[in-house]
């Protein structure tokens, strides 16, 4: 079934991803074709008052992979493209990344079918009430833990905090992460992502030998994800030449300022050239295919496909986004000797962090900064040497190695657990 509108259909892409990495694991088939299934799916009709006084009805979803050696876990979006199979690649995708970081985590992943950008605040909190409610058999601090994804952030998830905790009586902190700060969120959390996606570029530029001081890095997309990863990046002395958001972006190749550029994104709701000093307009494609030593693809999925592969000049690129390379391209990546980071490793940043906040919610702790910071930057680091050291043993890509680490751990998992009955 092909994603209508798109082309690509995210879930074959993850089904696509297991078979792959299949002649390297001993694995009895039956146990991976369970893994290139979901677990449990809810699909979900809402109506929802709008402030104009009409009803408006949306459709929402709760999937759940799988959850072998945890609770379940993954964001919600927000987002008009939003359908089951996206939400099903996402939850998979999930999956693979807790166990890559070695947490104690499964996959899930949710969404809603809506423009957000076309809502207002109350009609958002209204909807997030409503489809927290006809979740809530399935979301729970021991049983699924939502987190923030494409158009949700902290204020969506106190929401999603309080629907949750007025049902059951008392408040239930641990039911999300992602929270503000005041609601039992973890320091640090609202920057793990892309702080972690900077992480993993460290690593990797050790690996590889590039400098990342000087370093040309383009980046697509400026949300939680990009706009972060942007100024940490600019903070160790590499220079953005190239950053974009859903409209297009903005470009200079001696490196842009990147407080003027989020400023204007935060003013304008968009990142306009002539409120930007120095910089000049750039187009999604034009930013893919910049000359430049990184490119951070930190948006939504199928960026790079075999499309405009060959035409990437970045020599490291790290994957902020969920699913933004086909197989396709990746293999034509590899061919041109691009060395890649994929996803489930160079953004786990954000999942490592909910952990971090969900055992401090659960034991009533509060961790510092600091703390935050040096656990994510372990993590992530031996994550990485794991992976690297899988890919140099089997002469693979960095994702296959990834693939190879994490389903081999949820493989052993469910062995050890056995199949009931
Ligand atoms: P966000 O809503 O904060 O930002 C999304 C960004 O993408 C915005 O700048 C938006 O303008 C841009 N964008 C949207 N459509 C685009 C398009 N067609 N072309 C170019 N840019 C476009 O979302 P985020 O949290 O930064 O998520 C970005 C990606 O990172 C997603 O793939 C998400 O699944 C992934 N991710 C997020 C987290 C997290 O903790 N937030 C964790 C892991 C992975």
């Amino acid at each position: 079934m092909q994603k209508e509108g798109k082309g690509i259909n995210p879930f074959e892409i993850a089904q696509r991803q297991v078979d792959i990495v299949k002649p390297y694991l001993d694995v009895d088939p039956g146990i991976l074709e369970k893994f290139k299934t979901t677990r449990r799916e809810l699909t979900v009709h809402f109506p929802v008052k709008m402030d104009d006084g009409s009803i408006k009805m949306f459709t929402g979803y709760r999937i759940q992979h799988n959850d072998t050696r945890g609770p379940f876990k993954g964001g919600i979006r927000y987002h008009p493209d939003v359908d089951i199979d996206e939400v099903r690649a996402l939850a998979m995708w999930m999956t693979w990344k807790s166990a890559v970081a070695n947490i104690p985590f499964g996959g899930a992943k949710g969404g809603i079918a809506c423009d957000p950008k076309k809502m207002s605040k109350s009609e958002i909190e209204r909807m997030t009430r409503r489809f927290t409610w006809e979740i809530s058999m399935l979301i729970g601090p021991e049983v699924d833990i939502p987190a923030p994804d494409v158009y949700t952030n902290p204020q969506v998830m106190a929401w999603i905090m309080d629907t949750y905790s007025i049902f059951k009586g008392y408040a239930v902190p641990g039911v999300v992460t992602g929270k503000p700060l005041e609601l039992g969120g973890s320091l640090g959390r609202f920057e793990a992502t892309g702080k972690g996606v900077v992480i993993s570029t460290q690593n990797a530029c050790k690996q590889l030998g590039i400098p990342l001081e000087g370093a040309k890095v383009a980046i697509q997309g400026c949300g939680n994800v990009g706009g972060i990863a942007a100024i940490y990046f600019e903070r160790l002395g590499a220079k953005i030449i190239a950053i974009s958001d859903s409209k297009g972006g903005l470009y200079n190749q001696d490196g842009l300022d990147i407080k003027a550029a989020l400023d204007c994104k935060t003013k304008y709701f968009c990142l306009l050239s002539d409120k930007v000093t120095k910089s000049e307009p750039i187009s999604n494609k034009e930013l893919l295919e910049l000359d430049c030593d990184i490119l951070v693809p930190a948006a939504l999925e199928s960026q790079i496909t075999k499309e405009n592969a060959n035409n990437i000049k970045a020599k490291l690129i790290v994957e902020g986004a969920n699913g933004p390379t086909t197989p396709e391209a990746d293999e034509i990546l590899y061919e041109a000797g691009k060395f890649v980071v994929p996803d489930i490793l160079a953004n786990a940043g954000g999942v490592i962090v909910s952990y971090f906040e969900w055992v401090q919610n659960l034991q009533e702790l509060l961790w510092s900064e600091e703390e935050v910071a040096n656990r994510l930057e372990n993590i992530l680091t031996r994550s990485f040497k794991e992976v690297y050291t899988i890919s140099e043993e089997k002469k693979v890509n960095m994702r296959t190695a990834a693939y190879i680490l994490a389903i081999g751990r949820v493989a052993k998992a469910s062995k050890l657990r056995g199949l009931y009955p």
